[in-house]
């Protein structure tokens, strides 16, 4: 509580430093000194996000990504502002097992 950390930010879909700096004031999702963030980076937005949605457990920070159409068939809704979603536990669990042929590995 009050505690203030400056972690470098990660991408959640490869892990890698988005070179991004947070001040993080809710000792959040810390590990090491790294945060990950919703933010993918330019790569993965690129390789993943052009066709498909990026789905995060903000409690676990599990994360996979769906194409379009998947999302589209799976949720029955329109695609998220910057093709980023969050869910429930249960619901990545059922996307996670589910076959899809696009899942990155
Ligand atoms: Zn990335």
């Amino acid at each position: 509580m009050g505690k203030s950390f400056v972690t470098m930010a990660v991408c959640p879909i490869c892990r890698k430093e988005t070179g991004d700096l947070l001040m993080d004031t809710q000792v959040r999702d810390v590990f090491e000194r790294y945060t990950m963030t919703p933010e993918p980076c330019q790569e993965c937005r690129e390789n993943y996000l052009s066709h498909g949605v990026l789905i995060i457990a903000p409690e676990t920070n599990r994360i996979a990504v769906i194409t379009d159409d998947a999302f589209r068939r799976a949720f029955n809704m329109d695609m998220p502002e910057k093709k980023i979603a969050f869910c429930e536990e249960p619901v990545m669990d059922w996307i996670l097992t589910k076959p899809e042929e696009e899942t990155p590995a």
